[in-house]
């Protein structure tokens, strides 16, 4: 048993030969997977996947990095994205979270660009707590920032903090603001030695694995299209690194994973 908490089965290489992967992952024990949007569309298409396949649950909202099609909610002119996003909840009522969503400063240097970050951020923060929901953040070299605004901004149902890659001190602080934290293929990277020591600090209860296939595929097939079987070499790979027994280790962050995104196992 494993649950994927961050995969884009709606990314176009992934749809593409979407059952055949699908079958090969439940060969694997994969056998839930949340499929996470970063735009409208993408969003959209997590919903239809949802609808149609027992084993798949959304997520839906706005990354960072698609700030520039993001309409905020004062804007006179054009319907607040934020509107369209809680649209989609009518559509299906497999959409188990909000995201994915955060703040991204990996290539923007714009404070303007920021500061719209901040306020994308806070209203999918405002729509999950309106809907009661968890959500999925995506914090790339923004995390004390992302970290500052849960403070002030803070999630009822927490989330999950998606490929992790802070320090352990900061980890305790997601921790401690309702988050679990989520591991993937890098920490099975060779230069990846942070990752590995923080997750020997991560209450066992508080770990749930992903993929963020298409992308970040893990050992040994790190520069390929990441497969939604691959999360069973990431899980793997922390079980040696955490000397637990693997089944032992899938079944404590399976049932992280349906807590979290308040999911039944009904199989
Ligand atoms: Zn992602």
């Amino acid at each position: 048993m494993i649950f994927d908490t961050h995969i884009h089965l709606n990314e176009e290489r992934l749809l593409a030969n979407l059952d055949h992967f699908l079958d090969e992952a439940k060969s694997n024990g994969v056998n839930k997977f949340l499929c996470v949007g970063w735009d409208l569309d993408s969003s959209k298409k997590a919903v239809e996947l949802a609808n149609k396949y027992k084993e798949i649950y959304a997520a839906i909202g706005v990354i960072p990095t698609e700030h520039k099609q993001y309409v905020l909610k004062d804007s006179q002119n054009n319907k607040p994205t934020i509107d369209e996003i809680r649209n989609l909840f009518k559509n299906s009522e497999k959409i188990v979270a909000i995201g994915e969503i955060g703040l991204d400063y990996y290539r923007e240097k714009d404070q303007d660009i920021k500061d719209k970050q901040k306020r994308m951020f806070i209203e999918h923060i405002d729509l999950a707590n309106e809907l009661n929901l968890p959500v999925s953040i995506h914090a790339r070299d923004s995390l004390q920032d992302t970290l500052n605004l849960l403070k002030e901004h803070p999630v009822k149902r927490g989330g999950i903090m998606h490929c992790y890659s802070g320090s352990k001190e900061m980890a305790k602080e997601f921790i401690k603001l309702g988050f679990f934290i989520a591991f993937g293929g890098v920490l099975t990277f060779k230069n990846s030695k942070e990752s590995k020591e923080v997750l020997k600090t991560i209450p066992l209860d508080r770990i749930v694995f992903e993929t963020d296939a298409p992308y970040l595929a893990p050992t040994p097939y790190r520069g390929k299209i990441n497969e939604p079987k691959y999360i069973f070499n990431t899980v793997e790979f922390a079980s040696t690194l955490l000397d637990i027994d693997l089944g032992k280790l899938q079944e404590i962050t399976f049932e992280n994973s349906l807590k979290i995104l308040h999911v039944k196992n009904e199989n």
